[in-house]
């Protein structure tokens, strides 16, 4: 009774992995992390890397295309990593140990997605990318203007319909209002504690006496 219905399925299912094997093995997914200047030679700590993030560098997840050459590699980072323009170049960089960095040696016609992926040795270990010559701007990366298509979702402070790109800066405006609000409620506050005075004071007065 049901195998005609697990035969089509197995039917349908086999190019599904095929496709997927074959996506697999020409794409190499590999966390970076974009240092800030030249003469960075130690792995960032925590307020150093959100530093890093709010500037538009630091840790972001990458996925290549593998067998490309060098010029792939650096268009694909500078477009992660638009400020990566001014350093003058690059060099990437992996851990020698819990705080420090190594360079990552060169190949001659430069680093490719080839080479890191299958013969850096640098496994599961974070690509550190640091700039050569010029150190990069840390100032924040400026939040994009909603336009009139931005995606609105609903602020749970006030129940208005604010653009996402904007909601992180309004909740903050919003919640600042609304414990603003509620002070000027206290009075409202005040009246119903008033009413429970009665029992409160005889439950006081019984654990005393
Ligand atoms: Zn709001």
């Amino acid at each position: 009774m049901f195998a005609p219905y697990n035969t089509n399925l197995t039917a349908y299912r086999r190019p599904q992995t095929k496709f997927q094997r074959h996506t697999f093995k020409t794409t190499w997914t590999y966390k970076f992390c974009c240092l800030g200047g030249p003469n960075e030679d130690e792995v960032p700590d925590k307020p150093m890397k959100r530093i890093l993030i709010e500037t538009g560098l630091g840790e972001k997840k990458l996925a290549l295309v593998k067998n490309k050459d060098a010029e792939y590699l650096r268009d694909a980072l500078l477009e992660h990593y638009p400020k990566l323009k001014d350093g003058g170049g690059y060099e990437l960089m992996r851990s020698s140990s819990r705080t420090l960095l190594e360079t990552i040696s060169i190949p001659s016609c430069g680093y490719t997605t080839h080479y890191l992926s299958d013969e850096s040795g640098l496994g599961s270990a974070i690509c550190y990318i640091r700039p050569l010559q010029a150190q990069l701007s840390l100032d924040a990366v400026e939040r994009s203007e909603p336009s009139e298509f931005c995606l609105k979702e609903v602020c749970k402070v006030c129940g208005e319909k604010i653009p996402i790109v904007s909601l992180r800066d309004h909740l903050f405006e919003c919640k600042e209002q609304c414990e603003h609000d509620q002070m000027e409620d206290m009075p409202v506050i005040t009246k119903r504690q008033k009413r429970l005075e009665p029992i409160h004071d005889s439950a006081c007065v019984r654990l005393n006496s």
